[in-house]
């Protein structure tokens, strides 16, 4: 059966300085694994604090999130931990990538604290080699392009082939060449992997070549469209 994120009256609120800031207001979705789903909306939308909530980065004021079964907003500490592990990549607008690690370091870095039943050097150089950088093992990200920068980010996220993969905004900082080709790869590894993709993006062209787009406004859905 298809993997689900089913969000409930999800409402999350920032305070400080005696000033309250609704970021997101009562959302409902069921995002679906064998969807390419876009969030598109201005800026200020809601559309990173969405994500954040989903990627359980960060808790809801109100309102519950299911992955599947799982209410994650009741998982705590090393249980937490490890089911972003498993469950969740990550990929951001800025790379984000440790200026002092190679391109090899920087993929496996996630596998560093964890015991997993396979060769971290192996996985990483795999991955490597599927976003096109193998002989770019060796380098520093600041000796990368920016496409290239964020294709080791992409293998990063993707090293222990986690279900979903959270995208805010990745080709926000690339030009358009490269953010297609950013995007390409995600759509290709979807259909090679059936890992969920949500992504985030200003970019109405490559939302259009999603399978369904999720508009958002002031902190709240306006639109949902499919195909
Ligand atoms: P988007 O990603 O669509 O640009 P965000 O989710 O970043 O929107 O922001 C939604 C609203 O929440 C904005 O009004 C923003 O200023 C506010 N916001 C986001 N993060 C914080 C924070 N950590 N503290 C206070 N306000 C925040
Ligand atoms: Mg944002």
């Amino acid at each position: 059966m298809s993997m689900t994120i089913q969000i409930k009256n999800l409402t999350k609120t920032y305070s400080g300085d005696g000033v309250v800031t609704i970021a997101l207001q009562d959302v409902n979705l069921a995002l679906h694994e064998e969807e390419f789903t876009a969030i598109v909306g201005p800026s200020g939308s809601g559309k990173s604090t969405l994500l954040q909530l989903i990627g359980t980065l960060d808790a809801p004021t109100a309102g519950t999130i299911h992955y599947d079964a799982v209410d994650v907003c009741k998982l705590k500490g090393k249980t937490l931990a490890d089911f972003r592990f498993a469950s969740i990549g990550f990929i951001f607008q800025q790379f984000h990538l440790l200026p002092t690690l190679t391109a090899l370091e920087n993929v496996m870095s996630p596998l560093f604290p964890r015991k997993v039943g396979y060769d971290k050097k192996n996985r990483a150089q795999e991955l490597l080699d599927w976003v096109g950088l193998a002989h770019k093992q060796d380098a520093l990200p600041s000796q990368l392009s920016g496409g290239e920068q964020q294709r080791v980010a992409i293998a990063r996220a993707l090293v222990n082939r986690p279900k979903w993969l959270l995208a805010d905004e990745p080709t926000g900082n690339l030009d358009t060449s490269n953010g297609e080709m950013v995007f390409q790869l995600l759509r290709k590894y979807q259909r090679e992997h059936g890992t969920g993709i949500v992504f985030v993006t200003h970019d109405r062209h490559l939302a259009s070549q999603t399978d369904r787009r999720i508009e958002m406004r002031d902190g709240g859905v306006i639109a949902d469209t499919m195909g």
